[in-house]
């Protein structure tokens, strides 16, 4: 006979750990099965050769972020988070500006006086929307253009968010944008600057806390078990789920990865309406390349490049947020890549990719040398960031399936805020306060 558990949880990312975590400890007997061969999802992390360990896709948090130091004070471990100031800046023109203070700002020469004061201003008038559902309807241009001017959106705006949401930039609507800047906004010192937080060792590492506590707590957390189907055993509930290693039961499901891959588990099980329902949430993919180098390339953490046709999200130096001394004196460089899977560059090879960055990142940082390179990796995620397009609220489903036993709980749900580990928490605490209701056995 094989064991029965109280809940089968699908996925260990930050959703599927936090609600494991939190069944675990209400005494059920938990299982979480993950297709990779580690925890921690989109946030966890991996090794290069010589063993320095990092994000694949670069991680911190806000210091509002509230849920996240909560999990790590429960888990014992608060001395490990670290508070550090951020340096932001924007690559423009040709030459580099710094954007971490209001001082920075009102020095940003691209614009004209005038427009660095509507730019600062920007964050006063967005608060000004309290009903985030009276702009839903609208894309992000349509929703800022008229807030800050023509000039400011072009210049600083526009490139952000086609770096961001690539062929979905006019698709996603104002709520996403709205968002960010009312959350960065409140993230500000007295001084104008921005704390970030991040957890020494990577998230990977608090991931692999989260999946032992629940070990401890008679919990088990397989990985390199890829869920390929759900077992019904007629009526309204699910009796199992199919791996390779065999069929894996319980009283209860939780499936935490992205809306289109549950639709695939459920193929056969649930409906036309439930999948096509479930199909309709659209997500972008990211390809994330992580560069090992010698040498600095900047003194910045978060470098926005805004010079059109620059094709990342920006250039991200995690070694000027967190010390390279925690890296073997290592600098590490993320560039990503936000992108529909149609996109020719999604089939890159390693080596192909690697040139295609590099000749981007030389035309910036003209003495970057490949002999800098010390090692790289690339990683590819297909459901990166669920697009946010016009009405979101009411085409995205629920919490829902076909069947009484078995809920979903997802990086889509996180609405209007934008996905993060620390609303996976919010979300995962949220989803085990449901299960729990249930009775153990
Ligand atoms: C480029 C990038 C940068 C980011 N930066 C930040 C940041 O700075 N700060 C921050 O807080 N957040 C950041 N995020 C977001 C954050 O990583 C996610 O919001 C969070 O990790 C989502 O957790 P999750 O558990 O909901 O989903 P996921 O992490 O996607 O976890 C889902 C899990 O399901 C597993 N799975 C999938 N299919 C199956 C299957 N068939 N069977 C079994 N298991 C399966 C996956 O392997 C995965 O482990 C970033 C994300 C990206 C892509």
């Amino acid at each position: 006979m094989s064991k029965q558990f109280d809940a089968v949880i699908v996925g260990a990312g930050f959703t599927g750990l936090t609600a494991g975590l939190e069944l675990a400890r209400a005494g059920k007997r938990v299982v979480v099965l993950d297709a990779d061969s580690a925890p921690g999802g989109l946030a966890g992390t991996f090794e290069f050769k010589d063993g320095v360990t990092i994000e694949k896709f670069y991680h911190h948090w806000f210091n509002n972020d509230e849920y996240v130091p909560k999990l790590v004070k429960e888990l014992g471990m608060e001395g490990d988070i670290v508070t550090m100031p951020s340096k932001t800046g924007m690559y423009f023109n040709g030459r580099q500006w710094n954007l971490s203070t209001p001082m920075d700002l009102l020095r940003f020469k691209p614009l004209s006086f005038v427009d660095r004061i509507r730019l600062g201003l920007l964050v006063l008038k967005v608060r000004r929307v309290t009903d985030w559902k009276t702009i839903e309807h609208l894309s992000i241009r349509e929703w800022l253009e008229p807030l800050c001017g023509k000039n400011v959106f072009r210049i600083v705006w526009q490139p952000l968010i086609e770096n961001k949401f690539s062929v979905f930039a006019d698709a996603v609507n104002a709520v996403w944008m709205w968002k960010k800047l009312v959350l960065r906004g409140s993230t500000r010192d007295a001084k104008g600057g921005e704390q970030l937080a991040y957890f020494k060792g990577g998230f990977g590492r608090l991931a692999q806390a989260m999946a032992s506590e629940i070990t401890r707590l008679g919990g088990e957390v397989r990985y390199s078990s890829p869920v390929t189907g759900v077992h019904t055993a007629g009526g309204d509930k699910l009796s199992g789920v199919a791996t390779p290693g065999g069929e894996v039961s319980g009283e209860q499901y939780l499936f935490t990865p992205a809306f289109s891959l549950i639709a695939d588990m459920f193929e056969g099980a649930a409906g036309a309406d439930w999948l096509a329902r479930w199909r309709r949430v659209k997500y972008l993919g990211n390809v994330c390349l992580v560069l090992e180098l010698d040498r600095s390339l900047s003194d910045t953490y978060w470098l926005n490049v805004n010079d059109p046709g620059f094709p990342f999200v920006g250039v991200i130096e995690h070694t000027n947020f967190d010390s390279p001394e925690n890296y073997d004196g290592k600098h590490i460089v993320f560039l990503s890549r936000y992108l529909a899977k149609e996109d020719p560059l999604w089939y890159y090879g390693d080596d192909d990719y690697l040139e295609f960055a590099l000749g981007h990142l030389q035309r910036m940082f003209p003495k970057l040398e490949r002999s800098w390179i010390q090692d790289f990796r690339i990683w590819r995620a297909e459901f990166a960031q669920p697009v946010t397009e016009r009405g979101y609220s009411e085409y995205v489903p629920d919490r829902a399936t076909p069947f009484s036993n078995a809920i979903i709980s997802t990086m889509a749900h996180i609405y209007p805020e934008d996905r993060g580990t620390n609303y996976a928490i919010r979300e995962g605490k949220a989803v085990a306060a449901l299960m729990n209701q249930a009775p153990a056995r």
